[in-house]
C-alpha cells in the first residue's frame, strides 16, 4: 500500500498552500482531490487579503505571481441609519488595508508552484473513509487505499455532514456574488454596508468592483432570476449617492453558515481551512484565518522530530492557534449577529457603534489590526 509522510484531503486553496509551506520539509507529500487537477483556478470568488496574509504569500513565493488590488480605505456604514466609520491605510503606515485577489488566480499560482516544486496533485480521487491506526492513517479511495503518518483534511465544508464533533450555526442567509463596473472608479475603497438583510460588500478589483451581496435564500433567489439591469438598479438603491454602478456581470451564490470543530486535530489528523471552520464572509476573514493556521501548521511540522502526526506535535499546533481560531470565529459571528437584523435599538446601538470607531483611535485600531493581522496581530 502506497505510504506517505502527509497526505493533503482538497487540494483548494488552503491544502495547496499547506503543501507548498512544506515543499522544503524533507516529507513525503501527496495532496488528492475529487475533482480534476486545476478545478480551484475556475472559482468564481474574490479574497480580501489582509496585510499578513500579504506577507506570508511573499514567503511562498506566488505574490508577484497574484493580479492584487490593494485596498487604501474601508468605509462601514448601515443602511438608512447613521453612524459610519472609515479605516485608512495611512494611519498604519501602510500601503494598504488589505489586497483583492481573484481565488481562481490564487488556485492557479499555488498550483503552478506546487508543479514546479514536483509536489504531486492526484486528481479525480475522492476520499469516501479515514481510519486512524496507531502509526499511520488508511485512506480510502474510489480505486483503493493510501496510508500516511499524518492526514490533513483541507476538503472544504461538507455539506449535510452531521458529525457530533461539528458546531453549527445556520445564518439562512446566501451570499449573491458578481462583478460590477463602476462609473466613476472605485479609488481604492472596500465598502461594507450593513442592511436589514444581510451586509453587502464592494471590494475594488483590479477596475471593477467585486459584489458579496448577502440575502435570505428566498431573497437571494429574486437576486439570481433579476436581470442584469434590474439588478444594477436595486444594487444602486443600497448605495444612493455614494458610488455608481454602470454594469453588473453574471451572479453566482453560496449559502452562509458558521460551521466549525472546536479542536482541530485528532488522531494522526488535522483539518484546516473550511474544513475546521466554515465562516461567514463579512469581515472576509476566512482564507486569512487558514493561511496562518497553515503557517503555523508548517512551523511546528519543520521543528517536529520524526513523526510528523506525534500526537504531542499535534497538540502543540492546536494550543498555538487556539486563540486566533476562537477570536476569530466569535468576531466574524458577532458581526453577522450584530448587524443583520432590523430592530430598532439594536440599529440606533449600531449606528452609536459606529460613531465610536471613528471617533475613539483604540476601537478602530482594533478592528484595523484584526483585519490586517488577525487577533493576534501576526505576524
Ligand atoms: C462568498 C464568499 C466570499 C468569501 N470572501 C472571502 C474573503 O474576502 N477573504 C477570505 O479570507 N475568505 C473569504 N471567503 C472564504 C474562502 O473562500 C474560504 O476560506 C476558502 O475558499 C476555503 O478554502 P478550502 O481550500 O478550505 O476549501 P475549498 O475551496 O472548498 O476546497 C476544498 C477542496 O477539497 C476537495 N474535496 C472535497 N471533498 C473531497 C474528498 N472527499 N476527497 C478529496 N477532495 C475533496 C474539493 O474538490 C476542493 O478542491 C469567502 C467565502 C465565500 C463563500
Amino acid at each position: 500500500m502506497p505510504r506517505h509522510d502527509l497526505i493533503i484531503v482538497g487540494a483548494g486553496p488552503v491544502g495547496m498552500t499547506l503543501a507548498l509551506a512544506l515543499k522544503d520539509s524533507g516529507l513525503d507529500i501527496l495532496l488528492v482531490d475529487a475533482r480534476a487537477r486545476g478545478a480551484a483556478r475556475h472559482d468564481p470568488r474574490v479574497l480580501a487579503l489582509s496585510h499578513g496574509s500579504r506577507l506570508t504569500l511573499e514567503r511562498l513565493g506566488i505574490w508577484p505571481q497574484l493580479q492584487a488590488t490593494p485596498i487604501e480605505t474601508i468605509h462601514i456604514s448601515q443602511q438608512g441609519r447613521l453612524g459610519r466609520s472609515l479605516l485608512t491605510a495611512a494611519d498604519y503606515g501602510l500601503p494598504a488595508m488589505g489586497y483583492v485577489v481573484a481565488a481562481g488566480n490564487l488556485a492557479a499560482a499555488l498550483d503552478d508552484a506546487l508543479a514546479a516544486a514536483g509536489i504531486p496533485i492526484q486528481g479525480d480521487s475522492p476520499v469516501s473513509s479515514l481510519t486512524a491506526g496507531a502509526d499511520n492513517v488508511t485512506l480510502k479511495l474510489a480505486d483503493g487505499t493510501l496510508e500516511a503518518r499524518l492526514v490533513a483534511c483541507a476538503e472544504g465544508s461538507i455539506q449535510g455532514s452531521d458529525a457530533p464533533e461539528l458546531v453549527e450555526r445556520d445564518y439562512a442567509q446566501h451570499a449573491v456574488i458578481s462583478v460590477a463596473t463602476p462609473v466613476e472608479g472605485h479609488a481604492h475603497r472596500a465598502w461594507e454596508r450593513f442592511t436589514p438583510q444581510g451586509p453587502l460588500a464592494v471590494l475594488p478589483c483590479g477596475s471593477d468592483c467585486a459584489i458579496v451581496h448577502t440575502a435570505s435564500p428566498a431573497e437571494a433567489d429574486a437576486l439570481m432570476a433579476e436581470g442584469d439591469d434590474a439588478y444594477r438598479a436595486r444594487l444602486q438603491a443600497h448605495f444612493g449617492e455614494r458610488l455608481h454602478f454602470a454594469s453588473v456581470g453574471p451572479r453566482a451564490r453560496y449559502p452562509l453558515l458558521l460551521r466549525y470543530r472546536p479542536d482541530p486535530v485528532g488522531p494522526r489528523t488535522v483539518w484546516l481551512g473550511n474544513a475546521a471552520q466554515t465562516l461567514h464572509p463579512v469581515a472576509g476573514q476566512g482564507y486569512n484565518l487558514a493561511l496562518r493556521d497553515v503557517w503555523a501548521l508548517a512551523q511546528v511540522l519543520l521543528r517536529a522530530d520524526g513523526d510528523p502526526g506525534a500526537p504531542d506535535t499535534l497538540a502543540r499546533y492546536a494550543s498555538e492557534r487556539r486563540l486566533d481560531r476562537q477570536g476569530t470565529i466569535r468576531f466574524t459571528d458577532g458581526l453577522v449577529r450584530l448587524f443583520s437584523n432590523a430592530i430598532t435599538p439594536l440599529a440606533h446601538a449600531r449606528g452609536a457603534g459606529l460613531f465610536a470607531l471613528d471617533l475613539l483611535p483604540p476601537a478602530r485600531h482594533f478592528v484595523a489590526k484584526r483585519m490586517m493581522f488577525g487577533a493576534r496581530a501576526w505576524p
